[in-house]
């Protein structure tokens, strides 16, 4: 890559990140460009972000069209394409999905009712939802170790891990995390002081991790025999990547907040807390607030993303292909891998030992953006336009990929001996 561009990045840019490892120049559907033109198939996605993939016809069109009609006004006006985004998120929300539990949670907004605060980001909606849960007048909130919120002090406060916490105490009082994916943990955690129960349906960056089958209707009854809301964080597993519009949606849960981001916007700044039932009604005039949050352009940005899941069959698509991809990564009996997890096109591929930094290097040099998320599993976020086609040539890559990062981190490959 240009080393000049990263210098000038170290002068400039503070120093929050590891070191790229490209400079990426442009993207186009699955692929993107970097600076040496160098194509890649993108795996990732912007972080579970780009849904559509890049440069998609239907955002940039709706984008364009609403810069030139209207492109920022704050909340001191009303905009039609909030009002239209908000009443397709709480369509989507409320529908009965089969097998859904109704718990009854539902008074305020009526039966099914929902609505909508908008933010710009992850962190952003779940700040809006600790709110929610301080209006509660309960001072406690429960949430899981290895979990992950956001970096803003409040979401940070409910992250689940110690070192990202550590150097910005004192941070939120009154927050307790149990182990992610343990009911009988979680029943004895909460009570009459609880306010709200924050959980991911599947823990993001702490590699795909899924929770054991029934811990999310658990936390449903947990929370409902004692009164405190269950915050559902879905700003990565929601809008399709699941191959359900939301995660939970698959769980027949219903949560009282939902929070929203990454791929609402299919690459523009959007987030959004959702709540449904009485919780639609608990912040009050004054209580909150976003210069930006709702803006038409991030807003219309969302319904395209929306209109074209549903116009392209992206949940029904995101389904197959990631099942492909599953099946393919474990019917390749790859040496070193040692199972794929999660849902719909959101994978981990579980490694052996503590060398996925190694498997994203050889990936990226076979034309692959893929992510150790964490050092023992390798992310797949990628498009939900994502072919079978591309699939199965990631296929045919993969066990050199995986046999040339051991190889790397010096562990035996098949039919390679450990050197005396
Ligand atoms: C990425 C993420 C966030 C934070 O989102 P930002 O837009 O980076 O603030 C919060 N929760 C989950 C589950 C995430 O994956």
């Amino acid at each position: 890559m240009n080393t000049d561009l990263l210098a000038r990045r170290d002068a400039v840019i503070m120093a929050t990140y590891g070191r790229p490892a490209l400079s990426l120049v442009r993207g186009q559907g699955t692929r993107v460009w970097d600076d040496t033109g160098r194509e890649y198939v993108d795996l990732l996605g912007g972080i579970a972000v780009s849904v559509l993939g890049h440069a998609h016809p239907a955002i940039r069109a709706a984008v364009l069209a609403q810069f030139d009609t209207l492109g920022h006004v704050s909340n001191l006006y009303a905009n039609e394409p909030q009002v239209r985004l908000a009443e397709r998120l709480v369509e989507l929300l409320t529908e009965r999905t089969p097998g859904s539990s109704d718990n009854g949670a539902a008074a305020g907004a009526g039966i099914g009712g929902a609505k909508v605060f908008f933010a710009n980001s992850g962190a952003e909606a779940n700040e809006a939802a600790i709110k929610i849960a301080r209006r509660t007048g309960r001072p406690e909130i429960i949430a899981a170790e290895n979990s992950f919120h956001g970096r803003t002090l409040g979401a940070l406060s409910i992250t689940g891990q110690p070192a990202k916490r550590a150097p910005f105490e004192p941070l939120l009082p009154g927050v307790r995390f149990v182990p992610y994916g343990d009911a009988a943990a979680l029943r004895a955690a909460v009570g009459e002081q609880t306010a709200a129960v924050f959980l991911e349906p599947t823990l993001g960056e702490a590699g795909v991790v899924p929770p054991p089958p029934g811990y999310l209707a658990a936390a449903r009854a947990v929370c409902d025999d004692a009164g405190a809301l269950l915050v559902l964080d879905e700003v990565q597993s929601g809008v399709g990547r699941t191959g359900a519009w939301f995660a939970h949606q698959s769980a027949g849960v219903r949560p009282d907040v939902v929070t929203l981001a990454k791929g609402l916007g299919g690459g523009l700044p959007i987030g959004a807390c959702v709540g449904l039932g009485a919780a639609a009604d608990l912040l009050r005039p004054g209580d909150h607030g976003s210069t930006f949050g709702g803006g038409p352009i991030a807003c219309a940005a969302a319904l395209a993303v929306l209109d074209t899941i549903v116009a392209d069959g992206l949940l029904e698509h995101a389904r197959t292909v990631g099942d492909r991809l599953a099946a393919g990564i474990l019917a390749a009996a790859i040496p070193g891998v040692l199972g794929v997890r999660g849902p719909g096109l959101w994978r981990a591929i579980e490694l052996d030992g503590p060398y996925a930094p190694a498997v994203e290097i050889a990936a990226r040099q076979a034309g692959y953006l893929v992510n150790a998320a964490v050092p023992t599993a390798i992310r797949l976020a990628p498009p939900l336009v994502l072919t079978n086609a591309e699939v199965d040539a990631f296929l045919a890559v993969l066990p050199g990929v995986v046999a040339q990062a051991r190889e790397a981190a010096e562990l035996p490959g098949e039919g390679s001996k450990v050197s005396a």
